[in-house]
């Protein structure tokens, strides 16, 4: 149990699951009792919370906890753990080069761990494989908007949901993966009459609420909204003004999109959905400017996750519909701090505050910020080949901070085969993972509650998350120990802040460095902060400029951060799955989240109100093909595809494609017997954003006894 000296008032903190980032307000009573409710000032809430954050304060007990560190599974002091961190890194270092060693980190990490992550990978170890599992999350769409805008930004904000006619969600569960926006968006359809689209294979919990549902083919999203560019253009539906003005590359982008996609015939049947509802959806999209499209991870984790970034930004730019009220397009992230992370440079191919390895003057302006002559000149291994180089030798020290890969990852399998064979891991972590039994090192990090400092949500809303808690044993948090390895490294002098608001103010200040406005991402004014003011810091957009006013919308004045300050279309074509189906593999296996579970489950998982609501993994399959199979409801299923297998429960839907089937993502060893989800799902990647197709696998499906 946790020594509680005295109640706490009320702290004003942050919830640490989704993207949304809702604001929470936790207690702790004088018996340690721990309550929590939604912050009604949080702009991103109002005081509303799901089930999963009005869960919260049943997730801070001290069971499970790992609460020292551990050398070879036994207890060890953070003077050795740290030494022997330090010591296999630096040896790896030297005898192999520095890109013999690698970090994979954590949407879950605040904005300052992140930050120091980063500095110490690609400032003073020189290389840069960090990459972090957001990439298994939003990459795609970091890609896109870096083709499409120059810079990875989100030009929208929250109250375009408040204030849009028309909101069409693409490759989103918006009701169970992000409730609160799914709140806000159907209070808008209660007041003002918004129409929602929802464009997804199946038929999930936020069609309920909705005007049209397209069940489109699997990754047929580029077809969809090319077919929507090309109806527009040949309708003379164009906003031509803001394409002349502000964009670049229209002509291009609309020639490839009439090649395949001009005859609405055609895209409905590519689509293979009636041809009356592509009409139907062509007109809702003309019908107002006040139109927001929201996509998420039916659009990102895709082999051409990227292109359909792109083929969704296109219709936007073409109907001048962005950075305006009630408009734009709008990828909303994962995890609460997803975002925080690309501003720190968490992924391996960007440098930190948005800046580029493709620009020899970034990396000079961040080597020379950090007073770095080591720095990284080149992007690293993205996620995937960071595991496969783990497995195969080249990565011969690898630190995992805060996240299970050994669950998460695809082809699973092949990542515990990785994690075993490579020469030294370290985990950082709360509790233990499927993924720290690899662990030759445990680093007892502090947990949410406990932890300190700042997150970025999907509307680019900073907001902080502050301590209520002690944190227990010696847990630490993760910016401290990232801090502590590197000054054993010989790096003391770069890494020695004396809390998370002198590390905040760092990355302040980077933003600003030689920024003359060339990039959106620059928060200088908080450079300065002082603890008093980083403690107080109300929820706010970036960014935040010195020598500008702030503004919270982007590119609705027509300019962009691309070298011509223009908006780029980026000309896409449809493209086939990774895998298709086969004789062998049939059915195309899709797969996400339930409502009340997040990740795999290490913090969720303890609920058991939130277990309570699917209580095991069970594969959602259409009537056809559970009759096909001799399967019925509750039967017990072996899936099997190209990488590996995992055990089911069938749960026969009508809300499945016939030809398709779902699995949850999010069990794993630790809670069932079987391998999880992501050791079934493929490793092949989106070739810009190295995101890999999670939502498409071909698999088989057979009785379990007939396995
Ligand atoms: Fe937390 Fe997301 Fe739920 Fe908000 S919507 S309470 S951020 S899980």
């Amino acid at each position: 149990t946790r020594i509680q000296e005295k109640p706490t008032t009320e702290v004003r903190t942050t919830c640490p699951y989704c993207g949304v980032g809702c604001g929470v307000l936790a207690r702790v009573a004088a018996d340690g009792t721990v309550t929590v409710r939604g912050d009604t000032d949080h702009p991103a809430n109002f005081g509303r919370l799901c089930s999963k954050g009005s869960a919260l304060a049943e997730t801070v007990g001290l069971e499970g906890r790992v609460l020292y560190p551990e050398i070879g599974g036994k207890q060890a002091s953070w003077e050795d753990a740290i030494n022997l961190v330090a010591q296999k890194f630096s040896q790896s270092i030297t005898e192999h080069g520095p890109d013999s060693v690698g970090f994979y980190i954590s949407g879950q990490m605040l904005t300052e761990d992140y930050y120091v992550a980063n500095k110490l990978m690609k400032g003073f170890i020189g290389s840069a494989n960090i990459d972090t599992n957001s990439r298994l999350c939003m990459a795609s769409s970091v890609a896109g908007h870096k083709r499409a805008f120059g810079e990875d930004i989100v030009p929208g904000v929250y109250e375009d949901l408040d204030e849009a006619d028309l909101a069409v969600l693409v490759g989103s569960n918006l009701a169970w993966c992000h409730p609160i926006l799914y709140q806000r968006l159907v209070s808008a359809r209660q007041k003002r009459g918004t129409k929602i689209v929802v464009i997804d294979p199946r038929r999930t919990a936020t069609a309920d609420e909705c005007d049209l549902h397209l069940p489109i083919r699997p990754g047929t999203d580029v077809l969809l909204f090319n077919g929507l560019l090309a109806h527009l253009a040949s309708h003379n539906l164009l906003d031509r003004s803001f394409i002349n003005s502000a964009t670049s590359g229209f002509e291009e982008a609309l020639a490839l999109a009439s090649a395949d996609a001009s005859v609405p015939e055609a895209v409905a049947k590519g689509c293979g959905i009636p041809l009356a509802d592509l009409h139907l959806f062509y007109e809702l999209f003309i019908a107002t400017d006040r139109s927001v499209t929201v996509y998420s991870q039916g659009v990102n984790q895709s082999a051409h996750g990227t292109d359909k970034t792109n083929a969704i930004i296109n219709c936007h730019l073409a109907t001048g519909r962005i950075g305006r009220p009630g408009m734009g397009p709008f990828s909303v992230t994962g995890q609460p701090n997803a975002m925080g992370g690309r501003e720190v440079g968490g992924l391996a191919n960007q440098l930190a505050a948005h800046m580029s390895f493709e620009n020899p003057q970034d990396v000079d302006r961040v080597g020379r910020f950090w007073n770095a002559p080591n720095i990284a000149r080149k992007a690293g291994l993205k996620a995937v080949d960071l595991f496969r180089a783990a497995g195969d030798g080249s990565i011969k020290a690898l630190w995992i901070m805060g996240t299970n890969p050994a669950v998460s990852m695809p082809n699973a399998g092949q990542v515990r085969a990785a994690l075993k064979s490579c020469d030294f891991v370290a985990v950082s972590d709360v509790t233990r993972t499927d993924t720290t039994r690899y662990a030759d090192v445990f680093l007892p990090a502090a947990s949410w509650g406990e932890k300190n400092g700042m997150v970025t949500n999907s509307e680019r809303r900073m907001s902080r998350q502050r301590p209520f808690l002690p944190v227990p044993g010696e847990a630490r948090p993760d910016w401290r120990i990232i801090c502590d390895v590197a000054a054993r490294m010989g790096f003391a002098g770069a890494f020695a802040f004396d809390d998370s608001a002198a590390v905040f103010r760092e990355h302040a200040a980077l933003s600003a460095f030689e920024n003359a406005g060339q990039r959106f991402f620059d928060i200088g004014t908080l450079d300065e902060m002082d603890g008093e003011a980083y403690d107080h810091f109300d929820p706010s957009h970036w960014p935040m400029p010195k020598a500008r006013p702030a503004i919270s919308r982007l590119g609705g004045d027509g300019f962009f951060p691309t070298a011509d300050g223009r908006a780029h279309f980026v000309p896409v074509r449809q493209e086939a799955v990774a895998l298709p189906t086969d004789v062998a593999y049939p059915l195309a296996l899709n797969t996400g989240r339930m409502r009340d579970q997040w990740h795999t489950m290490t913090r969720t998982g303890r609920v058991p109100r939130l277990m309570s609501h699917v209580s095991e993994p069970a594969i959602d399959m259409h009537p056809n093909d559970a009759a096909a199979r001799d399967l019925v409801d509750g039967d017990l299923a072996y899936v099997t595809s190209p990488y590996g297998f995992a055990r089911a429960k069938v749960n026969i839907t009508d809300a499945q494609r016939p030809g398709e089937a779902f699995l949850p993502m999010h069990w794993s060893g630790y809670f069932a017997a079987n391998a999880g989800t992501g050791a079934l799902s493929t490793p092949i990647c989106d070739a810009f954003s190295g995101q890999p197709e999670l939502k498409h696998v071909p698999v088989k499906i057979v009785r379990e006894n007939v396995a």
